[in-house]
């Protein structure tokens, strides 16, 4: 019979095995970068010019990477649903110390994607458009791509997770909503992936 504290030693088990997935997902993308050299040179860090109201995303779970929160940012929840999942947002000062930085620092301006037909892309967020000129004047054949190929081999891994796979699912019938805007796949620049 499954009690309580069967369910309270499976969530618990479920959490670490998050925190495991995200800490080799930040040491995969440690070093790697959009471009070879620093893209914030060009925009003047762009990216990291939020407000308390403007942040990133964090994916399902991340928030308990951090043991102690770092003094750079907070976390607060949104009123954002994703499926069932409640958005939380990492809220920064704009400088951050580079080994603790969230997943979507990581990766942007990339997001992982999948289509209906259950096959994970890896494209530019339609969202950094209006942030990131990398997003804006150039596609996804013109950034480093070995970036491109980490924050693939970083979902693949990633998607292991359930919870994580149906969040991405969710965020990426949102991401149709963005990418409706453009004309095909192909204008955003989709990296193909068949899930295995
Ligand atoms: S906004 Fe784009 S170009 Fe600028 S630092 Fe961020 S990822 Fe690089
Ligand atoms: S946490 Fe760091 S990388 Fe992410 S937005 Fe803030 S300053 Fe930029």
């Amino acid at each position: 019979m499954i009690n309580y504290s069967h369910i309270k030693s499976l969530q618990g088990r479920l959490t670490v095995n998050k925190i495991l997935l995200y800490k080799i997902a930040y040491r995969m993308l440690e070093n790697s970068t959009p471009l070879n050299i620093d893209c914030g040179s060009l925009c003047g860090k762009a990216c990291c010019k939020g407000d308390r109201d403007m942040g990133m995303y964090l994916f399902p779970g991340e928030e308990h990477i951090f043991e102690v929160l770092p003094e750079f940012f907070d976390i607060n929840p949104t009123g954002v649903m994703i499926g069932d999942i409640r958005q939380l947002l990492a809220v920064c000062s704009g400088k951050c110390s580079r080994s603790m930085r969230p997943l979507a620092c990581r990766i942007f301006p990339l997001i992982p994607y999948i289509s209906s037909t259950g096959r994970l892309f890896i494209i530019m967020d339609p969202r950094s458009l209006h942030i990131c000129p990398l997003s804006r004047y150039s596609d996804i054949k013109t950034l480093n791509q070995f970036f491109v190929r980490d924050v693939r081999r970083v979902f693949r891994i990633l998607m292991q997770d359930r919870e994580i796979r149906r969040y991405i699912e969710h965020l990426s019938r949102i991401l149709d909503d963005y990418r409706s805007l453009f004309s095909s796949l192909a204008k955003t620049g989709a990296s193909e992936e068949i899930i295995s």
